[in-house]
């Protein structure tokens, strides 16, 4: 439908005041979108410059089309029966400000000021409105920011308009401001900006106060390919694959080689049999698959025995060849291998080895393996019924029962089942399960006592292979049963946060040392005296108590944050009685080797790496290379970056205390960090909804020094990190360095990360090193 309405400016008191460069003119709906395109078209062609500005100040990011396919969608009824008209209340949908309806009904109120309000919009008044919006102008669209701020369109804004917006601003994005808070930032702002001390402002010093708080680098996209081309060299991504998986590869590439070559043996050993008469090469194939069987079944409990690691994690030499922290990663690899070991040998038997020893020719079966039977020629069933079958079987239906529920489904919990069923289903389901694998193992050794076609002991080989595993992984269980009870914990302090947040504070036992980004294992007695979570220490290692923090997540966290909440509340003489084990250790101990460091937690992710930034800040790492290496040589992280990204502002108190703490200037420590805050709720930089608050964070933050949104020395930024931009800053700031990047949180991220680590260290001369936490 061609449109001839006439557009006309909204704000008719308040362009009279404008001091914008840009006129908004009465003009046909047509020429406007035809000017709109030329504007667009000149602004491209004058770089990015002029795009940024575009970007800046955004009150919407559809385009016209979006707008007008919601407009249709949502126009029903009509005016004098012709023309579709939308109500007022729908317009923030339209502009896609669907979760900020109030702030979107305050631009309508701009948009159409002293105008008469009527419940309806046409598609031409919407059109207006829009091309208001997304003026190429900023001048234009700082006015219309300005008219939302001034409620009585009089073209002058006061201290209490400002505090309005902000307010208003916040609950758009899930800001906590109270009164006081918005009073004192509304004040500031006329303190900045109103220097005649008039009282109010006009738009002119709108523009200026925007004008401090322009896109940070973070959202901006600094690095083009090719950029790192010219004369520094590069590596391929083959060598980039080699550098980072080398580690994983060997240890794969040993075990595949070990399973091949136990496979082989046995299989060309009963190639020469004369049972190979009846059963032929199924035969071979189940004793091949039975010796790769015995072979894992020894190997899975190795990845498991987490004591043994972490002392072995402590010798530089094996911890650079031995990749440790894919254990769980290599014990599933492994479990795999006994899937297919299992198919194979159960399978063969089966359906092939156990038919033929029943069905086969009685001479042939004389003169081969009768013996073996008693000289009596079985049934299929008769089989069935041995011994030998019997275990087997049963081991199989344990086996898939415990694998079954350690995939990733019954390891979700549900919290739509009662409480009583939850406390045995999710993790716990795979973890009592697992359990099965000691009936397994008793099975297992019974099986191999009773082979069918061996009576020589020295070919009952299975408790060779696992009898060193078994003791090794029962002896770890038995030792952290001991040593936990043996740690006398005593609660020093425990405080509750936001966000169902649990942190406490504990004496540190006798004999208990542990390094930055360790974790212990927590059991309350109270809640179930079987269950036993992981928690990083967020103490550092240095520090005369041990500290963890503990996000509400299922039954168990709630049950334990529950039980300290009505401890704290009623003043109880005692806290909850608590159990630890550990320390455990994880990716994170390893930062210590590089000279860059990355540090980048989510949510609750930020616990591992709050001992590092606090020892790093201590100059402790420098320190402990000094004693050890007994040399002046320079050790340890020299510049360390910490990016916390949360959802939720009142997260940041949970270490509100220790960053500010590590903020603070301080002549211990030796090396550079830097520290930055994002808060997704926040909408990005540059949208009409958060760009008070940027200004007046810019504000505060050159005043005091605080920032506004963390209320700590760290700067939050606003909305995802746009992380190619960091890594790429990080990239030409770090030139030739090998940085190293700690990752913990979900692992959709830790998988765009690995990548973009993978794909700058291609095409640059840094290496990023990507290792991630394994929650
Ligand atoms: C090395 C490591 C360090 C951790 N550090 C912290 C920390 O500092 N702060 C924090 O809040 N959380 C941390 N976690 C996560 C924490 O262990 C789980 O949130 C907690 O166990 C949840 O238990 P739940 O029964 O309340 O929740 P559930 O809903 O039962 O479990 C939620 C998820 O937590 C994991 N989980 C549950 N029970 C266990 C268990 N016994 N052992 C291992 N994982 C389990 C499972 O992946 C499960 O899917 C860490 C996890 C690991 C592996």
């Amino acid at each position: 439908m061609e449109m001839h309405a006439q557009y006309q400016s909204t704000s008719s008191s308040s362009s009279s005041s404008s001091s914008s460069s840009c006129s908004v003119s009465t003009v046909p709906l047509s020429a406007l979108k035809k000017q709109r395109t030329q504007d667009r078209e000149h602004l491209q062609d004058n770089g990015e410059s002029s795009v940024m500005k575009i970007r800046h100040l955004r009150f919407t990011e559809f385009e016209w089309t979006d707008v007008e396919d919601r407009f249709d969608r949502l126009a029903t009824t009509t005016r004098n029966g012709t023309e579709p008209v939308l109500k007022w209340s729908d317009f923030g949908f339209c502009i896609g400000m669907q979760k900020s309806l109030e702030f979107a009904n305050d631009i309508l109120r701009a948009l159409r000021g002293r105008r008469q309000h009527k419940n309806f919009i046409t598609k031409h008044q919407l059109y207006g409105f829009w091309h208001r919006m997304t003026d190429p102008c900023i001048h234009s669209r700082i006015q219309l920011f300005f008219d939302m701020c001034d409620t009585d369109m009089d073209g002058r804004i006061t201290e209490m308009d400002i505090k309005q917006i902000f307010l208003l601003s916040a609950s758009a994005n899930k800001l906590t401001v109270s009164q006081e808070e918005a009073e004192e930032h509304a004040g500031l702002v006329m303190e900045v900006v109103d220097i005649d001390n008039r009282g109010y402002l006009e738009p002119y010093q709108l523009q200026i106060l925007f004008k401090g708080s322009s896109p940070s680098i973070f959202n901006a996209i600094p690095y083009r390919n090719g950029q790192y081309q010219d004369d520094q060299e590069q590596s391929s991504k083959a060598e980039i694959m080699f550098r980072s998986h080398w580690r994983r590869g060997w240890i794969i590439l040993l075990w595949l080689i070990v399973c091949i070559a136990l496979f082989s043996w046995k299989f060309i050993q009963y190639r020469h049999r004369t049972a190979f008469e009846v059963m032929g090469y199924c035969l071979c194939t189940s004793k091949g698959a039975a010796e790769t069987l015995k072979f894992n079944m020894a190997l899975i409990l190795l990845p498991v025995c987490r004591n043994s690691i972490t002392w072995l994690r402590k010798n530089r030499r094996i911890n650079s060849i031995v990749p440790f922290n894919d254990n769980i990663n290599f014990h599933k690899l492994i479990a795999g291998g006994i899937v297919v070991g299992v198919i194979l040998h159960g399978g063969t038997h089966l359906a092939c080895d156990f038919p033929r020893i029943s069905g086969s020719d009685h001479s042939i079966f004389r003169q081969t393996i009768a013996s073996r039977f008693g000289y009596h020629q079985p049934s299929y069933i008769q089989i069935l019924a041995t011994t030998e079958a019997v275990t087997g079987i049963a081991m199989v239906v344990l086996m898939s029962i415990a694998f079954s529920l350690a995939t990733t489904w019954p390891r979700r919990q549900s919290p739509s089942l009662p409480r009583s069923v939850r406390r045995v289903t999710g993790y716990n389901t795979f973890w009592y399960s697992h359990h099965l694998f000691v009936l397994v193992y008793t099975l297992l050794i019974v099986h191999s006592m009773f082979l069918f076609l061996t009576d020589n002991l020295t070919e009952k080989t299975t408790w060779m292979y696992i009898a060193i595993p078994v003791l090794l992984y029962a002896g770890e269980r038995i030792f952290r049963a001991i040593r936990s009870g043996f740690y006398d914990i005593k609660i020093l302090k425990a405080s509750l946060y936001p966000g169902k947040l649990l942190s406490l504070k504990l004496h540190k036992p006798e004999g208990f040392s542990h390094k930055n980004g360790m974790y212990i294992v927590l059991q309350c007695p109270q809640i179930s005296p079987f269950e036993w979570h992981p928690f990083s220490l967020t103490s550092g290692s240095r520090d005369d108590y041990l500290s963890v923090h503990i996000r509400t997540l299922g039954d168990w966290s709630y049950e334990l944050y529950s039980l300290f909440q009505e401890a704290i509340l009623t003043r109880a003489n005692e806290y909850p009685k608590i159990y630890i084990d550990g320390p455990y250790g994880a990716a994170s101990q390893d930062y210590i080797k590089y000279d860059i460091l990355v540090l980048i937690g989510l949510g609750i992710g930020i616990t591992p790496f709050i001992s590092i930034i606090k020892d790093i800040d201590d100059g402790g790492v420098q320190k402990t290379r000094f004693d050890k290496v007994g040399s002046r040589e320079r050790k340890g992280p020299l510049k360390t970056y910490l990016y916390w990204v949360t959802r939720e502002q009142n997260s940041f108190e949970w270490f509100g205390d220790v960053i500010k703490e590590i903020s603070k200037p301080n002549l211990k420590q030796t090396a550079a960090k830097e520290m930055h805050n994002f808060l997704t709720s926040v909408h990005e930089e540059g949208d009409a909804r958060s760009a008070l608050i940027s200004a007046v964070q810019a504000l505060h933050f050159a005043k005091n020094g605080i920032d506004i949104v963390s209320r700590t020395p760290v700067w939050t930024h606003f909305a995802r990190p746009n992380w190619f931009s960091v890594f790429s800053k990080l990239a030409r700031t770090h030139g030739g360095a090998q940085i190293g990047v700690f990752y913990c949180g979900p692992s959709a991220l830790a998988r765009e990360l690995e990548r973009l680590c993978t794909n700058l260290s291609t095409k640059t001369t840094t290496r990023f090193v990507f290792h991630k936490e394994n929650y």
